[in-house]
């Protein structure tokens, strides 16, 4: 398994590298991770990718995204990356259980996943009534009540996402300000399902076969009280996905990888794009931007690397004319 381009993740960035480098030619291989689609794929509604006027599925974004890097000519491969050696070009890859891929050229688009509150009950109760996906699971609350926690786009958006199933929201949030876009906290006012506790922690997540209430701390007074409720929805945002990375590539004080502003990590051929880098604006559009940019950068560099063997080979077929005195 050699390729020119491999691509690490399938969410906005790894898909629109892929689109890039596919029409160059190259071929990419996409490695498809651990969420197909990335973040995006398990929002509920986009409002703001720019060419849906009437909003658009994120997970029929990502859906069409792929269909279009797969037109001309991305591979995809479902599979987890379980080590990468960066000592040598070509790089080596490892997945799970799968053979070793060699690339020429890697771009990294692995994302972010979801920033866990930490607290006792979350881990037990995980998929029991703990869930970071309004979208997937939403639908298992009809009629219950559940807990937003955060007050940024992610809280407000998949919030009033669950307010079409649910009977009550209670937004808890650490301030008393939201963070989120204005046109999202209007919608949040003005919905009479969402109550909103300010300036307070979900210290505890209660239940034992599932969940059935929080406990919550008031950051300022430090009264405590419990919520009954079925449902906790952590949106308190997002840590990169560079575990793999770690000690071979520079990464920030976050763990995001470091790239020079067009994309290049420290290791030449290596190119990082999306939310792996970004934590600034890590919209889709963005994560887009930075994938075309990678599969540009990818393309340059093969080439130049291209000619440059080419240059080598020539040195090696045609040695130099002999000094005239030689003759
Ligand atoms: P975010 O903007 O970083 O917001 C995280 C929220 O969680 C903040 O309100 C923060 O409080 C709170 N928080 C952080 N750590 C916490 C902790 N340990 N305990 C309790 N609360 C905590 O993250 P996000 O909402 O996931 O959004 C990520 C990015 O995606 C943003 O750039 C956002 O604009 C984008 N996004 C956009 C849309 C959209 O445009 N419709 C939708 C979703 C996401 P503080 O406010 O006090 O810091």
């Amino acid at each position: 398994m050699h390729h020119k381009v491999v691509i690490i993740g399938s969410g906005p960035a790894g898909l629109t590298a892929a689109l890039y480098a596919a029409r160059a030619n190259l071929e990419p291989l996409v490695i498809r991770g651990l969420q197909p689609g990335g973040l995006i794929a398990t929002t509920s509604e986009v409002e703001n990718y720019p060419g849906f006027p009437e909003s658009v599925g994120g997970y029929e974004l990502a859906e069409l995204m792929e269909k279009q890097a797969g037109r001309f000519g991305t591979q995809y491969l479902d599979a987890i990356v379980s080590s990468v050696d960066f000592t040598q070009r070509p790089f080596t890859l490892l997945t799970d259980g799968g053979q070793p891929i060699t690339a020429e050229t890697l771009i990294i688009a692995t994302g972010a996943s979801p920033r866990k509150l930490g607290v006792p009950g979350e881990e037990e109760l995980a998929n029991r009534g703990v869930s970071y996906c309004a979208t997937c699971d939403g639908f298992f609350f009809r009629d219950k009540r559940v807990v937003v926690v955060g007050g940024g786009n992610s809280a407000l958006d998949e919030g009033l996402f669950l307010t079409r199933y649910v009977s009550e929201l209670v937004i808890v949030h650490r301030r008393d300000q939201l963070r989120a876009d204005p046109i999202l906290q209007e919608r949040a006012f003005a919905n009479p399902k969402v109550r909103f506790i300010w300036d307070s922690a979900v210290t505890e997540i209660l239940g034992t076969d599932r969940v059935t209430g929080v406990r919550i701390s008031n950051l300022k007074t430090g009264a405590e009280s419990i919520e009954e409720i079925d449902g906790v929805f952590p949106y308190i945002g997002h840590v990169p996905n560079t575990t793999l990375f770690v000690d071979k590539l520079d990464l920030d004080e976050g763990g995001y990888i470091l790239t020079d502003g067009r994309t290049r990590t420290n290791i030449p051929g290596v190119f990082a794009a999306g939310d792996v880098v970004d934590h600034i604006y890590r919209q889709a559009i963005t994560a887009a931007g930075e994938g075309c940019m990678a599969a540009m950068e990818a393309t340059w560099f093969l080439a130049e690397q291209e000619f440059a063997d080419r240059k080598a080979q020539a040195q090696v077929l045609e040695p130099a004319s002999p000094a005239l005195g030689q003759w």
